[in-house]
């Protein structure tokens, strides 16, 4: 199977509109290599401004978050009917900082992948696990839980646009990245969950991301494993020469 390569910035709560336009004319023609696909998420009040930034460039624009409802009293809150409205293509759900931070459950992230898919947004479903859970050896199977409530209810139609990233917790913004066979490891078991939910055709469409301390200095080492299909990638995806040079290495 050959899957399509997937680079996904997450710039978490970084960049106004103004720095995100500039970051988009420094990247442009740069991060755009035949066969990856590059994709920048940005916070909301950016998402406008890249969206025209990036028209007649191969980059795509992902949100970093949406409401499983389409509309209605939630004060602060955004739908993929908005996400949609302007032009945006993916959004990332149940990233460990918000499911730490905000809580969102697998019970939320599985109403938000089903909301993703009703207005046409590709999810990057985050999944791992802490540092007790791995010390505990519990790795794979908090992984195949969260999983299972990404992928629930969903037809084998949608799950094969699913983009999974694998971003054990421990490895996050702290530069302790987890080997890349490890992180091979964990993505085929994830990969081999999803074939036991649908069928295998379909889990071998599933791009299955690594996330957690990826750089252009060890993009190569985890993009040269055979279940790893690209990196979702915080810190450093913040610089134009770094965002490109991971596009590249992969
Ligand atoms: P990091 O973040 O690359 O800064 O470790 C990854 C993420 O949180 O998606």
């Amino acid at each position: 199977m050959n899957r399509t390569p997937i680079i996904a910035g997450n710039w978490k709560m970084f960049k106004t509109a103004k720095e995100a336009a500039a970051f988009v004319g420094e990247v442009k023609g740069k991060a755009e290599v035949e066969g990856v696909q590059s994709v920048i998420c940005a916070p909301f009040t950016a998402l406008p401004a890249l969206v025209e930034a990036v028209k007649g460039t191969t980059l795509k624009v992902g949100a970093q978050n949406l409401h499983f409802e389409d509309n209605g009293a939630y004060t602060g809150e955004i739908s993929g009917v908005m996400l949609n409205d302007l032009g945006v293509d993916f959004v990332i759900i149940g990233h460990s900082e918000r499911r730490a931070y905000f809580a969102e459950t697998d019970e939320t992230v599985s109403k938000k992948v089903h909301a993703a898919f009703r207005h046409h947004l590709i999810p990057i479903v985050c999944v791992g696990e802490k540092l007790e859970e791995r010390e505990a050896g519990q790795t794979k199977e908090v992984c195949r839980v969260q999983t299972e409530a990404a992928f629930d209810g969903l037809a084998a139609t949608e799950a094969a646009q699913v983009v999974v990233a694998y971003e054990p917790i421990w490895a996050i913004g702290t530069g302790k990245s987890s080997t890349a066979e490890d992180a091979n490891e964990v993505i085929g078991y994830i990969r081999s969950v999803i074939r036991d939910m649908f069928d295998d055709n379909t889990a071998q469409q599933v791009r299955i991301q690594y996330g957690g301390s990826v750089k252009p200095a060890n993009i190569r080492e985890y993009m040269s494993q055979p279940e790893i299909d690209g990196a979702l990638v915080g810190g450093a995806s913040l610089e134009p020469a770094s965002y490109i040079a991971l596009v590249e290495g992969a």
